[in-house]
């Protein structure tokens, strides 16, 4: 009798046990046994689903007011959304809180977000300062500091805190610290303050020689104050020294030189811009278009066939070409020339921003749509 009973007592026994042993592994099984809302906001912020993360994202709050980090993702996606007055309250409530630091660093991070997007830079440079004077390296902070003074027209700050993050990554971009003095001196130059813009160019061009636009604002300021020939100066050097940026000048030389009553020089500036570039073609329509006006037709004529042998699409050539043959009073083959522009003039590609597309008829160092900097090809 005891034995049958030691017997069922083993049976039930090793029945629990294997009862307790399934269902603990079926628990095991079960992905996520303990699905608070926070996990299911954050599952909803991978896939991409904001309203169920907004709404999990609030009942973990509701449930857990200690959890900063579901108030920072909270005002965060609050951002995303575009309320960002409500992101701020949310991120500004977290202040007064007793924080790690890492998590005040993050908070800070957050606030910054939220007035750049708000457009409030003052406060959020307060925010990025604030973080860069517990954590001076902190390469996040430094970089947004940066779009803060571009954003801004801080040029001489700009200057400086690339310099701080050039030597973090330990690289060195001269060309755009140049750039950065050239916008300094543009901003110098608006105020009629010519004098301080030209040290600032002056600057850009120790960093970095070959800044063509620090060559063209210099002349282009010392025209303001009718200083032509220190104007043509600058222009010639920049011939000079980035010859593929030479078109820029002519305008500019063309016009200064007439003023001047020395037209003459520019047949001179040309040759010798062609003699050391045969294949620079805008050279050499300036060249012809110049001799067109001295009368030099046959020259002329010349020069634009030879252009076209190198580029038979190419539109000054063309256009060239009409007048040339106008002035000579050939004016059936004028006449076929121009026909032929049209078609020519809707293949012409300007320069174009290589981040959004954005078009100019000049190369531009900065693009005025997406403000990338040597985006245009
Ligand atoms: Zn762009």
């Amino acid at each position: 009798m005891t034995e049958k009973i030691l017997l069922s007592t083993v049976i039930v026994v090793v029945v629990f046990l294997i009862l307790v042993l399934v269902w603990f592994l079926f628990r095991k099984q079960r992905p996520g046994k303990k699905k608070t809302p926070y996990i299911e906001a954050l599952n909803a912020i991978i896939s991409g689903d904001m309203k169920t993360a907004l709404q999990k994202l609030r009942e973990t709050v509701h449930i857990d007011s200690h959890n900063v980090d579901a108030y920072l993702k909270l005002g965060n996606l609050l951002r995303q959304s575009g309320d960002i007055e409500r992101a701020l309250k949310v991120h500004k409530s977290l202040t007064v809180r007793p924080l790690s630091s890492r998590q005040r660093t993050e908070v800070l991070k957050a606030l910054a977000c939220d007035y750049l997007e708000a457009r409030k830079f003052d406060k959020a440079r307060s925010s990025v300062q604030e973080i860069l004077s517990q954590e001076r390296k902190e390469l996040w902070a430094l970089e947004t500091l940066l779009s803060i003074h571009e954003e801004t027209s801080e040029w001489d700050d700009a200057c400086d805190t690339l310099k701080q993050i050039q030597k973090l990554q330990g690289q060195r971009d001269d060309v755009l610290l140049a750039l950065y003095k050239v916008c300094a001196g543009k901003t110098l130059d608006e105020k009629g303050d010519h004098h301080r813009a030209r040290l600032k160019y002056k600057e850009a061009l120790r960093i970095d020689a070959r800044c063509t636009p620090a060559y063209l604002s210099l002349g282009d300021s010392y025209v303001s104050e009718q200083r032509l020939t220190d104007a043509i100066g600058y222009w010639k050097k920049l011939i000079e020294v980035t010859p593929e940026h030479a078109f820029l000048t002519f305008e500019r030389l063309e016009k200064a030189h007439f003023e001047l009553g020395d037209f003459g020089s520019m047949v001179r500036i040309y040759q010798d811009l062609i003699n050391r570039r045969p294949n620079d073609l805008r050279a050499l329509f300036a060249f012809v278009r110049i001799k067109e006006k001295m009368g030099d037709v046959d020259e002329a004529l010349a020069l634009c066939h030879q252009a076209l042998e190198k580029e038979p699409q190419c539109l000054d050539a063309q256009w060239c070409l009409v007048k040339c043959y106008h002035a000579r009073g050939d004016d059936a083959r004028a006449i076929e020339y121009a026909l032929n522009l049209e078609k020519e003039f809707k293949r012409k590609q300007p320069f174009r921003c290589s981040q959004c597309g954005f078009q100019s008829q000049e190369p531009l160092w900065r693009c005025p749509q997406c403000k990338q900097w040597r985006t245009f090809v």
